[in-house]
């Protein structure tokens, strides 16, 4: 069983969902982000978490895959002030939903003056609600961002094993698994960190405290990063223990910290009932429904 813990469905097809779960992914983490175009209205943001909440999850169950969440003001439009505080506020309400296991991404894009003030606010947010975070680091200047990061996270208070820092590469995974954060990395086509560089990490610090994503999104991205990157790490000869705490048993138990999931249930395949619907919506456009026995 594999999990993808970074990946933005709303952006993708029900291609991806086949694809992903035939793949062996059961379950994700979609955290809220920017759409690729900024927002002009508070209320957009809402429209988006619900989506993240109902919809999205609706269509993840109807391949198989459990859908989880994080609810978060992404960096680049924190830098937006005449929207944040509203968005602020609205988080107050959306992190307390069932399904939502931690606050992000939240961090730095330009470390901007806004962007280190909501990503603060955002980590308080996450001390209250006890929830983990899920921080996005920088693609440009990595390194520098990183250790920014890292130091802003250790002077909040939180502790170490409840924040997840992503977007790692060669320049910062050391100094993310020393201070005791777990360190998540995004796997993109021909660029950034790819399955070769992954495997070649793992093979250097082990699986403990690592995470491996597609990021995927409205972008040049591959949702089936997560599988590709496990298949490289065993043909590399990484023992298929080490495979399965990086690809499942790091993700669960990372995000069950947020107390808002049962560990036990999640070993367990999810039926598939694709009689259901969602307010009335089906993903189907009149083929025959794929109901799992488990789901009858
Ligand atoms: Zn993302």
């Amino acid at each position: 069983m594999l999990f993808d813990p970074h990946i933005h469905m709303t952006s993708r097809t029900t291609d991806d969902y086949q694809a992903m779960a035939a793949a062996g992914i059961r379950a994700i983490v979609e955290p809220a982000f920017w759409l690729g175009q900024p927002r002009t209205h508070v209320g957009s943001f809402e429209d988006y978490f619900l989506s993240l909440l109902g919809w999205e999850r609706f269509r993840a169950a109807q391949f198989g895959i459990r859908h989880l969440c994080t609810m978060g003001l992404n960096p680049k439009e924190a830098n937006n002030a005449r929207l944040a505080d509203g968005v602020m506020e609205l988080l107050r309400l959306y992190v307390e939903k069932d399904g939502v296991v931690a606050v992000g991404e939240i961090g730095y894009d330009d470390v901007t003056a806004h962007e280190e003030k909501y990503f603060m606010a955002q980590i308080e947010l996450a001390k209250d609600a006890g929830l983990p975070i899920l921080i996005h680091t920088p693609h440009r200047d990595k390194k520098r961002g990183t250790e920014r990061t890292l130091a802003v996270v250790k002077e909040s208070g939180i502790a170490p094993e409840l924040t997840l820092v992503d977007h790692n590469n060669e320049e910062t995974l050391k100094s993310v698994l020393d201070s005791g954060c777990w360190a998540g990395h995004s796997i993109y086509p021909n660029t950034k960190m790819d399955e070769q560089r992954m495997v070649t990490l793992v093979q250097q610090y082990g699986g403990e405290r690592i995470l491996v994503n597609s990021a995927a999104d409205w972008g040049v991205s591959d949702p089936l990063k997560v599988p590709k990157t496990a298949e490289a790490m065993k043909a590399a000869g990484i023992d298929a223990a080490t495979v399965d705490t990086i690809c499942w048993k790091n993700p669960v138990n990372f995000f069950a910290q947020s107390g808002r999931f049962d560990v036990k249930e999640f070993g367990v395949d999810l039926p598939v009932d694709q009689r259901q619907l969602f307010q009335g919506n089906s993903v189907l456009r009149g083929q025959a429904p794929r109901t799992d026995a488990a789901a009858q």
